[in-house]
């Protein structure tokens, strides 16, 4: 599974629940329900994905390190501005953010920005993986004159298209 799949996820759990603020009875986050709680946002996402993936593992104990990049960086393709952008969204939940504003804050500090497509060799694996598994639309945003951005409010990915020539 690659990431913009579990990153599409979060955040149709987020527009669906985005007033949400998600609680444990300790001091972590868990990707598994605890009690009444409900599972963090990427323990939502994944198991939505993937019901038999195995996050009992990733519950914070001694032995492990819990946060969303380890549980990343050991089972699914990514790139590292996917990384970053789950990490940030995980700590603003964790700081009991509302789902909506982790996303949103997430998307002003660590965009998954793709640069200008006109220095592309090759399309970058997000737009492939956008391309493959998102059923979002690009929209387009003109900036300037012979500029324009383009975004997937699906998947995230935002880039720009310079026309100047
Ligand atoms: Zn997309």
């Amino acid at each position: 599974m690659h990431l913009t799949e579990i990153i599409r996820e979060v955040r149709k759990l987020a527009r669906d629940n985005p007033d949400f603020v998600y609680d444990t009875p300790y001091d972590y986050c868990f990707y598994v329900p605890v009690g009444d709680y409900p599972a963090c946002i990427f323990g939502q996402a994944i198991h939505n994905l993937d019901p038999d993936f195995d996050l009992d593992r990733y519950n914070p104990n001694e032995n492990i390190d819990s946060n969303i990049s380890s549980v990343i960086r050991d089972n699914f393709e990514f790139t590292e501005e996917q990384l970053i952008w789950c990490r940030k969204v995980q700590m603003y939940q964790d700081y009991k953010s509302k789902w909506s504003d982790c996303i949103d804050i997430a998307d002003k500090e660590t965009p998954i920005s793709l640069g200008y497509a006109n220095s592309w060799q090759e399309n970058p694996v997000e737009l492939d993986q956008h391309n493959k598994f998102c059923s979002g639309k690009m929209v387009r945003e003109n900036l300037a004159t012979c500029l324009n951005k383009y975004h997937c409010k699906e998947c995230g990915i935002i880039y720009k298209v310079d026309s100047s020539g």
